[in-house]
């Protein structure tokens, strides 16, 4: 299956666009096809400079590399590759033009030489009037050789198709099933503007056509334009791909998901530090069901499982509590090594003793399971590299039944616990037994005894477990800040 992805490059890279492009990859990659990257550039005012260099820079981080099209050299530079090109369409004019000219002549498209004025007061007073705003096909009436006078003294004008207004336009699309549309309730859009550029409408038709794509899935917001799209195709004699409208995503209110409620720019997440994993699974997820249990999903099993028949057509809610889940979901998988020296630059700038402690690994292993993003990394192993200043005031703990006067005599019984047990054999193991028989003896809760070892070592409510981070400690340092409490 030959699917693309065709992002105007207006502006950054949406979160629903990475969907979309997703989506088409998956379908590809599903079938053995083949993703073609197109840039549709076709409104120069509305050009961003960087902007496609920066949609390809998004994709790749994705792993949603192109097959064809435009994409990255091996240098990092953008280029385009395919038998189909050029995949700008800035650099498509003529095909533009001579189809144009072949609907005119066809009968299915003229030129249309209102002014924005003219057009302008007649949609006022189609609104004045509740009438659907459409145009009044004023053009239309010219005859031919009105036309040709017009048209040879250069006077400014654009093409408008002729919708045939009559008939109706039927069609399947792959996610919102049958449609119907009505021929009058659809506008002559314009195909060509008066600087010479095709419209969205012309120019996708065309190159959809002759980059032979079978599949076009795209934002929801194209659903209403599917007619004009249908009878262009029809016009031209050329078989329509299909169609697959994507629903929109939307705030947790149901509302369209915007730049006020919601950053949606891809490269926010990227710079957030979301692991691509994470934000490709979250994005999958999205209008997306597999119809099973399963949460996580690589993207050889998105392929694996990916359909269109699971995506509905009611808007996707965008959470962003899931989308961290899966974020610390995606942390816990990366193998220990790599997430070790992922990490090791970022505690190393803040402590530089990191950079040769030889129990990095280890340390690194105890907070991967509790990490969401890599910055919080130095913080949550601080403890490990400067010592806390602990107060009887953090060991109290009204929720593990421990009073400011049990303070001293439970740190008694840890010290003396842990004292027995021999320098050379201080593990998890050994300090383990050697408090839970502390327990057993004294009488205490698991928890007035873990509690206050926990926050002795570390300081702060919330870390590893006791018995880790003493491991991890080591002996002498583990006495030392149990002795240290004040
Ligand atoms: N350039 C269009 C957009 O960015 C592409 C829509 C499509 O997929 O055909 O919305």
């Amino acid at each position: 299956m030959r699917t693309r992805f065709p992002p105007s490059p207006t502006g950054f890279l949406h979160l629903g666009g990475l969907r979309t492009a997703l989506f088409a990859w998956l379908l590809a990659k599903k079938t053995g096809g083949t993703f073609t990257l197109r840039i549709e550039d076709t409104d120069q005012s509305r050009e961003v400079p960087g902007a496609a260099e920066n949609i390809v820079r998004t994709l790749s981080w994705a792993g949603l590399m192109p097959d064809e099209g435009v994409m990255l050299d091996t240098k990092g530079v953008l280029t385009e590759r395919g038998a189909y090109g050029p995949y700008h369409q800035s650099k498509r004019l003529d095909l533009y033009r001579t189809y144009a000219d072949q609907l005119v002549k066809g009968g299915h498209a003229y030129p249309c030489f209102c002014t924005a004025e003219r057009l302008d007061a007649m949609r006022k007073d189609q609104e004045k009037r509740k009438q659907a705003p459409m145009y009044d096909r004023t053009c239309l009436e010219l005859t031919k050789e009105e036309v040709k006078k017009r048209l040879e003294s250069g006077e400014k004008h654009v093409i408008r198709m002729k919708v045939p207004r009559e008939e109706e336009v039927s069609y399947t699309d792959e996610i919102y099933g049958p449609l119907t549309f009505k021929g009058h309730t659809i506008d002559d859009q314009v195909l060509m503007k008066s600087d010479g550029f095709p419209t969205y409408h012309l120019a996708h038709v065309v190159d959809d056509h002759l980059m032979k794509m079978d599949m076009v899935n795209r934002g929801e917001e194209w659903l209403s334009s599917l007619p004009k799209h249908l009878i262009l195709f029809k016009a031209l004699g050329w078989k329509p791909p299909r169609y697959a409208h994507v629903p929109l995503l939307l705030n947790k209110d149901r509302s369209k998901l915007s730049k006020r409620q919601n950053d949606v720019a891809a490269e926010d997440y990227i710079k957030k530090g979301y692991l691509s994993e994470a934000l490709l699974n979250f994005l999958a997820l999205l209008g997306w069901n597999p119809g099973t249990t399963q949460e996580l999903f690589t993207l050889p099993e998105l392929i694996e499982s990916f359909s269109l028949d699971r995506v509905h057509k009611s808007g996707a809610v965008f959470d962003l509590e899931k989308l961290d889940w899966l974020q610390g979901q995606w942390m816990r998988k990366i193998p220990p090594n790599e997430f070790a020296s992922r990490i090791k630059p970022l505690v190393t700038e803040k402590f530089p003793a990191a950079a040769t402690d030889p129990k990095f690994l280890e340390r690194a292993a105890l907070i991967q399971e509790r990490i969401t993003f890599f910055p919080e990394a130095p913080d949550m192993l601080s403890y490990f590299y400067e010592t806390p200043t602990v107060s009887v005031d953090l060991i109290a703990n009204p929720k593990q039944k421990i009073t400011k006067d049990d303070v001293p005599k439970i740190l008694k019984i840890i010290h003396e616990a842990l004292s027995a047990v021999a320098d050379v054999d201080w593990s998890q193991t050994t300090i383990t037994a050697a408090l839970e028989s502390a327990i057993a003896t004294s009488g205490l809760k698991k928890g007035q005894i873990l509690w206050p070892l926990r926050a002795a070592l570390t300081g702060r409510e919330y870390s590893p477990g006791a018995y880790e981070v003493a491991a991890l400690l080591g002996k002498e340092e583990t006495m030392k800040r149990l002795s240290a409490v004040a």
